[in-house]
């Protein structure tokens, strides 16, 4: 029976693979998503130039005929310099009242922080043009809700589900004017965000 083209297109950008038992996973390539079946869960896997992370969907009552799998993060350029992250932050306090966005890219080799000009900027929003930026570079997307407090909105969901990049991790810092912001983190993958069922390393 022939596949409808429309399922051939959507299992071709996000194909569903078995989990080898005895052999090993074929590695992802640069820009794709796929879904892994695995004895112990249901798994989604997203590959930036960046970095890969995989993040656990769901896990099965039983376990399912397949080889296991863990969450995981691998970045390819290793640990992010924390310099990167406070130079935002310098940066979003200089634009208070408004929020602020910025981006941690891979690229040439190096981490590398971006702040786009933004084309519109208040205490409740922060929208800039990305399209100078490769959403494969893209490693870490910030943004500050300024004087308010760290969290992901219905608008940061939607924000983050119509990003281009594979993978990236998004983070939200609040409270501003104290010495120590508040911090909301997340990784995103695919659209799905990934939070407290991901097990993953310190970026
Ligand atoms: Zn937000």
């Amino acid at each position: 029976l022939a596949l409808d083209p429309r399922d051939a297109a959507a299992q071709t950008v996000t194909p569903l693979v078995p989990v080898p038992r005895y052999g090993a996973l074929p590695p992802l390539e640069v820009g794709c998503v796929r879904y892994l079946v695995a004895g112990n869960g249901i798994f989604v896997e997203a590959r930036s130039r960046a970095m890969t992370v995989r993040a656990l969907l769901c896990r099965p009552e039983g376990k399912l005929p397949y080889g296991s799998l863990e969450p995981c993060v691998r970045k390819v350029g290793g640990g992010i310099p924390r310099a990167l992250q406070d130079r935002f932050i310098a940066h979003a306090r200089t634009q208070l009242p408004n929020e602020a966005g910025g981006l941690i890219l891979w690229r040439s080799n190096a981490y590398e922080l971006v702040l786009p000009e933004p084309e519109e900027a208040s205490p409740g929003r922060i929208r800039y043009s990305m399209h100078d930026i490769d959403p494969l570079d893209i490693v870490i997307d910030m943004h500050t809700h300024g004087f308010g407090s760290a969290f992901f909105s219905v608008r940061d969901d939607v924000d983050d589900k119509a990003c281009p990049a594979p993978c990236f991790k998004a983070i939200v810092f609040g409270h501003l004017n104290r010495a120590q912001p508040s911090m909301a983190e997340r990784f995103v993958l695919n659209g799905w965000a990934a939070d407290d069922r991901l097990v993953a390393e310190q970026l």
